[in-house]
């Protein structure tokens, strides 16, 4: 993992995720990562005041705490190890003028897009997910989601496209492959320059994979979208964790080189010698 970037991490700020921010910077230290990004969910300008569950993401109020402790560690170390400004942004379909303006509050080096709100609720919620692939059906789930996530890249405002597969991640398996929404998503995905993270958090889930699945990697290696590394960290200890499973499937699926971000500019490098 030595070489690596972790480009998905989560602090306390989250509301789920624990553990001081300095930690996971020094936790990315002591493994020898290129890099590691801060990237906490953006509050959820979606949904409804009341709605805005502070388990799921920071607050409004919270980001200016967020950029400023950010900085500071980006000072700290460096000359160290670089302390990237990200940003998990879930994409909203409608909603992007409200994006756009968050968007714009920071000088971001990365920001991630994610696909969890489909079709009116979150398709990754351990308590009620399940219920609604079974009264909405898998395939169709599956379907919108894609198809969400085929728009979300075509607005030009991620950098990175998290979890690429992520409705796999409780099981729930379409029993005919989604190809063609695949293959939009990941069109869009390459016609708007975006990269896809090789994500271990998956294998802490109940699928056990990372995402996206060798298939779909093989496919993003075959159109030359870009990829980059990261664990999806709620926890210091989690910073690289499983980086010796999904670097071994980048190598299976052709991966040759990934990508770090300065200030949304994408830098190439090759991956790290076996
Ligand atoms: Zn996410
Ligand atoms: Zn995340």
């Amino acid at each position: 993992m030595r070489g690596l970037p972790d480009y998905h991490v989560h602090t306390y700020r989250c509301g789920h995720a624990g553990g001081a921010s300095r930690d996971f910077v020094l936790r990315a230290l002591e493994l020898g990562l290129c890099e590691i990004a801060l990237t906490d969910h953006i509050p959820l300008y979606f949904l409804a005041p009341e709605d805005r569950d502070p388990k799921l993401a920071m607050r409004e109020d919270q980001l200016e705490g967020y950029l400023a402790e950010v900085r500071d560690l980006r000072d700290e170390f460096a000359g160290k190890i670089p302390v990237r400004l990200g940003l998990e942004a879930d994409y909203a379909e409608g909603r992007e003028d409200e994006l756009a303006r968050w968007l714009s509050r920071a000088d971001w080096d990365l920001v991630l897009g994610s696909v969890h709100w489909v079709a009116g609720g979150w398709i990754d919620d351990p308590s009620s997910s399940p219920a609604r692939f079974e009264r909405e059906g898998t395939e169709a789930l599956y379907d919108e989601y894609y198809r969400l996530v085929a728009k979300a890249a075509a607005t030009g405002f991620f950098d990175v496209l998290t979890h690429f597969d992520l409705p796999k991640k409780h099981g729930h398996r379409p029993a005919a492959r989604r190809n063609d929404a695949e293959e939009r998503a990941l069109a869009a995905a390459r016609a708007a320059g975006c990269a896809l993270e090789i994500s271990s958090a998956g294998l802490r889930k109940k699928v056990g994979e990372a995402y996206p699945e060798e298939r779909l990697l093989v496919r993003a290696v075959a159109l030359g979208i870009p990829v980059t590394f990261s664990s999806d960290a709620h926890a210091p200890a989690e910073v690289g964790w499983g980086y010796d499973r999904t670097l071994a499937l980048a190598r299976a699926a052709g991966v040759k080189e990934f990508v770090t971000f300065e200030r949304r500019r994408k830098i190439r490098r090759p991956l790290p010698p076996a």
